[in-house]
């Protein structure tokens, strides 16, 4: 059996933080066992830059294209006109990070949702999953997902609730019922992790994926620290912890959901593990 590599499935790598080092951090994350990644773009300069990273790494790196809720205020039509035309390129696999963000009130709830239900229209259009980024909004986000999902043709993943952070299990219940995957960030290795080890015993093998979310919250022991793709090594041991199995037999489960919610990463050759 060829040993499964781990997949970042959430990652800023393309980001002015990573100029310094960006050729070591990859390499960084291939030594760790990660054999593929998903940049993600959270405005326009981000997302043309995530879609030049996937061109740049063909076996390792793809790309999301979208604007952040909290950048949805000021986002121009030519602006969605720009991202409509980067979500047809071959290296975007996936449509976000988009959503609601009602802890930050830079966007009114009111333009978010428009710009949530444009980016969710977009994926459908595109048949790509969506990449959502949902703080504080479950009772919103779940009525623009489910709807969303219900226009899917069947057996087609609607996409990734990324950085899972609710603690509601009504909410997370409805969101795998409607088709969607569940992605972990580095909180889980946190002491005050809260919910979120019950989420994790909650989804399925085959919904759940692991991400950095890169440059932010970085996993222990490196907390408090810039946060890199080799680092989704110790959030992924954290959640063999919790769901009682074997680190080998995670990264399969992992590497599995990631490719059913990804299609394209199934193509890449895989990385040994370290
Ligand atoms: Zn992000």
């Amino acid at each position: 059996m060829i040993p499964a590599s781990l997949v970042d499935t959430h990652a800023h790598v393309q980001t002015r933080h990573f100029d310094a080092d960006r050729v070591e951090t990859l390499e960084r994350a291939r030594g760790a066992g990660v054999g593929a990644l998903l940049c993600v773009g959270y405005d326009l300069p981000t997302s043309r830059a995530a879609v030049t990273l996937a061109r740049a790494y063909p076996d390792f790196a793809r790309a999301s294209v979208g604007l952040h809720p909290n950048d949805a205020q000021g986002a121009s039509a030519a602006d969605l006109e720009t991202l409509e035309a980067l979500a047809a390129e071959p290296e975007v696999v996936a449509i976000g990070e988009t959503g609601l963000d009602y802890y930050r009130d830079r966007s009114s709830p009111a333009r978010q949702a428009e710009v949530f239900a444009w980016h969710l229209r977009l994926a459908e259009q595109v048949a790509k999953p969506v990449v959502v980024h949902n703080r504080d909004a479950d009772a919103d986000a779940a009525v623009h997902l489910e709807r969303s999902a219900a226009r899917r043709p069947s057996g087609q993943p609607p996409g990734v609730l990324h950085c899972f952070s609710s603690e509601d299990p009504v909410f997370l219940q409805r969101m795998l019922d409607a088709g969607y995957f569940v992605s972990i960030a580095g909180p889980v290795t946190f002491r005050n992790s809260r919910g979120l080890p019950d989420v994790v015993a909650r989804v399925p093998e085959d919904r759940l994926v692991v991400e950095t979310d890169c440059p932010y919250l970085a996993p222990e022991p490196h907390r408090g620290r810039r946060n890199e793709p080799a680092y989704v090594r110790h959030t992924a041991e954290r959640l063999a912890q919790l769901r009682h199995i074997s680190f080998d037999a995670l990264t399969h489960h992992l590497w599995t959901a990631s490719c059913l919610l990804f299609p394209a990463f199934g193509s890449l050759p895989r990385a040994t593990p370290a």
